[in-house]
């Protein structure tokens, strides 16, 4: 068996270094390595790639290109800055895409990676957040096979029998419910980005930890869910279950319900989409149900946590709306870890840029380019909410 060819898009974040541990572990001659991108993070992409080689490195950044030259001028491998370096990475020939690159950054080279065709694992749910429509279409097109990563998404699809679609009645994602689940409104209120942060369960990236502690990143889910398994939204279910066990669920017609469980370890997702059709050994701690003793489930609260109604309206909405809710929330999440706004007014600023872009004459979604505009509405909306949050906060504590 030849070694399979991979690219690993966003190969220094949580999720690419993860990709990066599973590869490095099953070894050469099970995987070998294409390209790797990242944003900023040149000296850590620079030591990725002496020690696994690849063809191509990319960068986002430009400004940060010195430091990448100063390590791989002269090493063999070739390597390149800005945007369409990454998207250039994205578009070499590779077995087994990870597109592991955060927010809506990932829509050009997830989309370039789809387009060529192969295996793709899906980590990047923003692009399919905006662009679901266009990215299902894209497969279908190349014949590239979506393997989710997310571990709610990846679980329901190791338990959908697509052959049976008609005997399913819904799906479930659970929701660890995140550090605020039995918080007040008054502390949720008060929380700094440090408190939000502080994931109880999963250790992830700043911008889904914060979409956790919202529990936007539930909302994400439910449209990624949409998108992959061709339902409707009434059709996804939302549980919170904080131990994090239980990912995903299929109800069929005749009451069962079929769940994938595993430690919260996104190496055991990732590993699965690694591997498929076959299963790929990990070192992660295996499950002891008898020591856990039980598991608990409950309904998410839904005052406390508008953003899952707002997810569902703007999918609903259709069109520009979820690719606005998805640059507003980047807008929103970023403005609070800079201290602009407070922890509530996350939603409230994608509400907010959600109601006046049904105001606005918003483009046809039918192209990459009508995304990305309706991508720069969220943002410049997002923009002014925010203005106009962290100006009433300030004349809240001047007077
Ligand atoms: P992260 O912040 O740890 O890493 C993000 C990666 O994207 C980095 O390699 C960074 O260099 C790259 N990147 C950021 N902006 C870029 C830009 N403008 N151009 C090119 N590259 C850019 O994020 P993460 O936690 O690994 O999450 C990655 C994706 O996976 C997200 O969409 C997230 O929602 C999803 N996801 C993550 C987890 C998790 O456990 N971390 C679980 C499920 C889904
Ligand atoms: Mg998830």
């Amino acid at each position: 068996m030849s070694a399979r060819s991979v690219t690993v898009l966003g190969a220094t974040g949580s999720v690419g270094l993860a990709t990066l541990d599973l590869i490095r572990t099953a070894g050469a001659e099970r995987f070998s390595v294409t390209a790797l991108t990242a944003n900023t993070n040149a000296v850590e992409l620079a030591r990725l790639a002496l020690e696994l080689r690849p063809r191509f490195v990319a960068l986002g950044d430009p400004a940060a290109a010195p430091d990448l030259a100063a390590v791989l001028d002269g090493s063999g491998i070739e390597w390149g800055a800005g945007e369409d370096a990454v998207a250039h990475a994205a578009s070499l020939d590779a077995d087994w895409t990870m597109a592991a690159i955060v927010g809506a950054a990932g829509l050009k080279p997830t989309l370039e990676a789809v387009r060529r065709g192969g295996a793709v694992a899906f980590a990047n749910k923003e692009a399919l957040v905006c662009a679901g429509q266009l990215f299902m279409q894209a497969a279908s097109d190349s014949g590239a096979r979506l393997l989710p990563v997310d571990s709610e998404h990846n679980a329901i699809f190791q338990v959908f029998d697509e052959s049976r679609r008609a005997g399913i009645r819904r799906i479930i994602l659970t929701a660890s419910g995140g550090p605020f689940l039995h918080a007040s409104a008054d502390e949720m209120k008060a929380a700094k980005p440090g408190d939000a942060l502080a994931h109880p369960i999963w250790s992830m990236g700043a911008k889904i930890s914060i979409d956790s502690a919202t529990m936007m990143n539930k909302g994400l889910e439910i449209i990624e869910a949409c998108h992959l398994f061709a339902l409707g939204h009434e059709k996804v279910d939302v549980l919170v279950h904080p131990e994090s066990i239980v990912h995903g669920l299929v109800e069929y017609a005749d009451g069962g319900l079929l769940a994938q469980m595993g430690a919260p370890d996104m190496r055991t997702p990732i590993a699965h989409a690694l591997g498929w059709p076959d299963r790929l050994e990990t070192s992660v701690a295996r499950l002891d149900l008898a020591a856990l003793g039980k598991l608990t489930f409950f309904a998410p609260d839904p005052d406390r946590f508008p953003a899952l109604r707002i997810a569902r309206e703007a999918f609903d909405a259709g069109g520009c709306a979820p690719a606005v809710l998805n640059a507003a929330n980047e807008v929103a999440v970023q403005a609070f870890l800079n201290g602009q706004i407070g922890f509530l007014d996350i939603a409230s600023t994608v509400s907010d840029a959600l109601d006046r872009a049904t105001r606005e004459d918003t483009p046809q979604l039918d192209d990459f380019d009508a995304v990305l505009a309706c991508d720069a509405i969220g943002r410049r909306l997002a923009g002014d909410a925010v203005a106009r949050f962290s100006r009433a906060a300030r004349l809240k504590d001047n007077g």
